[in-house]
């Protein structure tokens, strides 16, 4: 597990999303307030035509949208399809109206609200104390219940995710500013984020830390979409029940990515030395020993993952590890720097040559297995304790 709360780019990578989505948002509320002002005004008008020019002037002008954009959101208001530009006139009939939608006072209070906590929203962190977090969701949902039937076209993540815009923000602008190269929930696999121009190559999963079906308020929330492994997201999180008191999210305080740290047991002598993979490695809560609830988070994490098991499958590269300790009296970083010493390997550089990895913490969310090598590599090389 890796935390993201200390890397440098998150905040960089916050701005953008609140700033982005924020009006991306807000111009959807906009377009359903003037779909509400106009089905007031053309319900006062007879004619037909005159119902659909007016419907469609304004929104493709006002709000330069798609015809087939115009079509879904207008559709979204009412209990039948429109499947063509002549049949807008059934927005004028107000009985063709969702019935929670027909309170058209209401719903513009409701849109006024929402317009109001878009951005607090954007940028929800459930930090301590959550039942004050939880409070303030509930209250939310409460207040914006009106608007649950256009929710998902209003805070949409398909359009989001779909955004092929020139200047537009989606998960690969977003996964390519965090940089972040590896999951953060397994630290084992790659994640990069490769685009080039308009061509999208490949980038990490989004994962929703509490689902969308759960908070759906949340689902553009930038510290609820965390860039994942396939394996992390849809093989092992995918519908399992998730929250703050059960779990812990990347985004949340890990000083160091302490809160879990890597052990391996030898069954046998030369497995003790690193010849051989008889071990078991294990995956262990490190953080304060009083603090009952993180405890029950982190070990709530090691499960879900299964990080024990599935790093068991790397009891070779412990072992490697283990075997370069045996080799040099404890000393094979001093002993790399003593080799080259025209080199003048700082201590870092001599353990990144020695492991392939990286040894500074800031850094560990750029290869996968930073973490176990560092947790391995610290508790049998005296020179790091
Ligand atoms: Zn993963």
């Amino acid at each position: 597990m890796i935390g993201l709360a200390e890397t440098v780019e998150y905040k960089k990578a916050l701005k953008k999303h609140v700033e982005s989505l924020t009006t991306v948002v807000r111009n959807r509320i906009a377009v359903y307030s003037d779909i509400i002002d106009l089905v007031y005004e053309i319900s006062q008008i007879h004619l037909i035509e005159k119902r659909n020019e007016a419907v469609i002037k304004r929104l493709k002008t006002g709000h330069n949208l798609k015809h087939s954009t115009i079509r879904m959101l207008l559709s979204s208001v009412l209990t039948v399809k429109i499947k063509k530009q002549n049949q807008y006139f059934l927005l004028g009939n107000v009985s063709n109206w969702q019935i929670n939608l027909r309170d058209f006072k209401s719903l513009k209070k409701a849109l006024n609200e929402l317009n109001i906590v878009v951005g607090d929203l954007l940028e929800f962190k459930f930090s301590k104390p959550y039942s004050s977090k939880m409070i303030y969701l509930e209250y939310l949902n409460k207040e914006l219940q009106l608007l649950n039937p256009i929710r998902k076209y209003i805070f949409s993540y398909e359009d989001f995710r779909d955004n092929r815009k020139p200047g537009g923000w989606n998960p690969y602008k977003l996964a390519k500013l965090l940089n972040l190269k590896t999951c953060p929930y397994c630290n084992r696999v790659y994640t990069n984020t490769i685009m080039f121009g308009s061509k999208h190559v490949t980038r990490p999963q989004l994962d929703h830390f509490i689902p969308q079906s759960k908070e759906p308020w949340l689902q553009l929330s930038f510290y609820n979409l965390i860039p994942s492994c396939y394996v992390c997201n849809s093989d092992l999180k995918d519908a399992q029940k998730v929250s703050y008191y059960t779990h812990l999210s990347p985004y949340e305080e890990n000083k160091n990515h302490q809160l879990m740290v890597f052990e391996y047991w030898p069954m046998n002598y030369k497995a003790s030395i690193g010849k051989n993979e008889k071990m078991s490695i294990s995956i262990k809560y490190n953080g304060p020993l009083n603090d009952n609830l993180l405890r029950k988070k982190v070990e709530g994490n090691i499960k879900l993952f299964e990080l024990q098991k599935v790093y068991s499958e790397h009891a070779d590269q412990v072992a490697e590890i283990v075997r370069k300790k045996h080799m040099t009296s404890d000393k094979y970083i001093e002993s790399i720097q003593n080799t080259f010493p025209k080199l003048g390997l700082t201590e870092s550089e001599a353990y990144r040559l020695v492991f392939c990895n990286y040894f500074t913490e800031e850094e560990f969310k750029l290869r996968p297995f930073s973490k176990m090598t560092k947790d391995i590599a610290s508790s049998v090389l005296k020179e790091f304790s």
